[in-house]
């Protein structure tokens, strides 16, 4: 069926933009999850939303499963390909279509690169919010699926709150666009669905004024619980700094080994805070973050220069999830969330569980919104190590999942964390969920086995609840 598939693909879109080599097609066995991996049955490259829709339909027609592709960035396994099935590579449609600063907006193609916008819309003085960690290389269809954070989201949001609309590729191979607009608010459920909705092939941004003047704090701390607290305080002061990031001493020991961000010495945790706005506000409210910090027990405060200076403090942490290869071979990437009061308290507890597992955890995160992303390392050689790693990954979303937080932040759930959804869920919930999916997409083939921990197909429609004795209705 795929060779078929294939030269079906061939007869309509450039030869060079189907690949069904075996060596080729191991470049695609996986995304930045590395630990699950699959050879696509056959990559397709897409010039077009038509292309899309084409491919789309032709997969439904002969019953194959079919996975969008941004840039491979993503760290649940959303991306992971099927065997026996079609990978959609968007990696050929990276036109910016509009920019329209007087509406503060821009239409993009999804494959288009997450920082690209900014630096296209710079010129006009805006920038485009979200900013992940890996918005060099990270699509804005891939944003758009995992409705993806980053350090300044505390201030200005996540992807939801930038995008305005979507043309979608339906899971039967439509093209339709989602908006604002009167009725069920499609786009909201499209975002966030991690590509199992359908697939975006235009995206309409909401683009930010470039604000007037930045400040950046690094901040030194004794201790993760001292630098929990000053966040804390900075919080409870009712101000809202763009971001605030943390990094424990095992993360600052990675960064400094791979991109010698000089960060102070000696310390357990260090803070960024960054303030953006009106020089009046912003000058007023640092000051006050100066002050909260040091009375928090900060021991050393350096305040960013220049915009030089500020790119080596924001340097260390950009790159501590890469950086943490140089002190392991291996290492998962959990993101779970927190309220952020609970942030000592549960930073004590993952100290203790690394402590009493022997797993090493090294900390770097979104502290302002309490999304954690704990670094479990452990060495992929040592039997039953990866074992031990996981043990202590789905404990510290244990943990998350008491104090009231969730199982992710910005990572999505994936093929990673898909068994972990029911510990957040009631099984009411995840069915209710999975109606949605199958009424966007029956016969389940758009990016099947992600998210849902059991997988039903349409025609096993989730028990039908009719009213519950406390008049709970299904
Ligand atoms: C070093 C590093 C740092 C990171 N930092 C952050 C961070 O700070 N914040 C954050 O939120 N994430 C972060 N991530 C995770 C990742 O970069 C984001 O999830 C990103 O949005 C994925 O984009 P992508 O283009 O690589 O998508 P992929 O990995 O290719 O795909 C991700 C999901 O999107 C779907 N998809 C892709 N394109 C489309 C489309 N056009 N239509 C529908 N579905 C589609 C895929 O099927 C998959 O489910 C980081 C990753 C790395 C490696």
């Amino acid at each position: 069926m795929l060779q078929r598939l294939a030269e079906r693909f061939r007869a309509r879109l450039e030869s060079d933009s189907v690949i069904d080599d075996p060596v080729r097609l191991r470049t695609y066995e996986c995304d930045g999850l590395t630990y699950h991996r699959a050879s696509p049955g056959l990559v397709v490259l897409p010039g077009s939303a038509e292309d899309v829709a084409f491919v789309v339909r032709e997969c439904v027609e002969a019953g194959v499963p079919y996975v969008a592709r941004g840039s491979g960035t993503g760290l649940s396994g959303g991306a992971l390909p099927r065997t026996d099935g079609v990978l959609i590579v968007t990696s050929r449609m990276r036109r910016i279509l509009e920019i329209d600063p007087d509406n503060q907006r821009a239409v993009v193609e999804p494959g288009v690169i997450n920082l690209d916008v900014s630096r296209a819309v710079r010129p006009y003085g805006y920038y485009y919010a979200p900013d992940p960690s890996s918005q060099q290389i990270c699509s804005i269809g891939g944003n758009v699926a995992e409705n993806s954070g980053g350090a300044h989201c505390l201030k200005y949001g996540f992807t939801a709150h930038h995008v305005l609309a979507c043309e979608i590729v339906t899971p039967d191979g439509e093209i339709t666009t989602l908006g604002d607009g009167p009725g069920y608010d499609l786009l909201g459920a499209f975002i966030g669905a991690e590509g199992t909705l359908g697939i975006t092939t235009k995206i309409t941004v909401r683009l930010t004024r470039i604000p007037e003047t930045v400040e950046t704090l690094l901040a030194a701390f004794p201790s993760v619980e001292t630098a929990g607290a000053a966040v804390s305080a900075i919080i409870a002061e009712g101000i809202v700094p763009a971001a605030v990031e943390m990094m424990d001493a095992l993360a600052i020991e990675a960064a400094e080994a791979a991109v010698a961000c000089g960060y102070p010495a000696g310390a357990a945790a260090v803070l960024i805070v960054e303030l953006d706005g009106p020089a009046p506000e912003v000058a007023a409210q640092f000051a006050r973050v100066r002050a909260l910090c040091e009375r928090a027990g900060a021991f050393e405060q350096r305040v960013a220069r220049d915009d030089a200076d500020r790119a080596l403090v924001w340097k260390g942490r950009k790159s501590a999830f890469a950086a943490v290869g140089r002190i392991s071979p291996a290492y998962i990437v959990q993101d779970g969330v927190i309220p952020r009061t609970a942030l000592p308290e549960v930073l004590a507890a993952i100290d203790r569980l690394s402590r009493e597992s022997g797993v090493r955890v090294a900390n770097v995160f979104h502290a302002g919104d309490g999304n954690l992303h704990p670094l479990v390392l452990f060495d992929d050689e040592e039997e039953g190590a990866g074992e031990r790693a996981e043990l202590v990954s789905g404990a510290i979303l244990d943990l998350c999942v008491e104090h009231g937080g969730s199982i992710t932040g910005e990572h999505g759930v994936g093929v990673d964390k898909a068994r972990y959804l029911p510990r957040m869920f009631t099984e009411a919930d995840l069915d209710t969920m999975q109606m949605v999916r199958c009424a966007f997409d029956p016969p389940n083939l758009c990016n099947p086995g992600k998210v849902f921990p059991t997988p039903r197909l349409c025609g096993e429609i989730p028990r039908v609840r009719k009213g519950s004795p406390d008049g709970e209705l299904f």
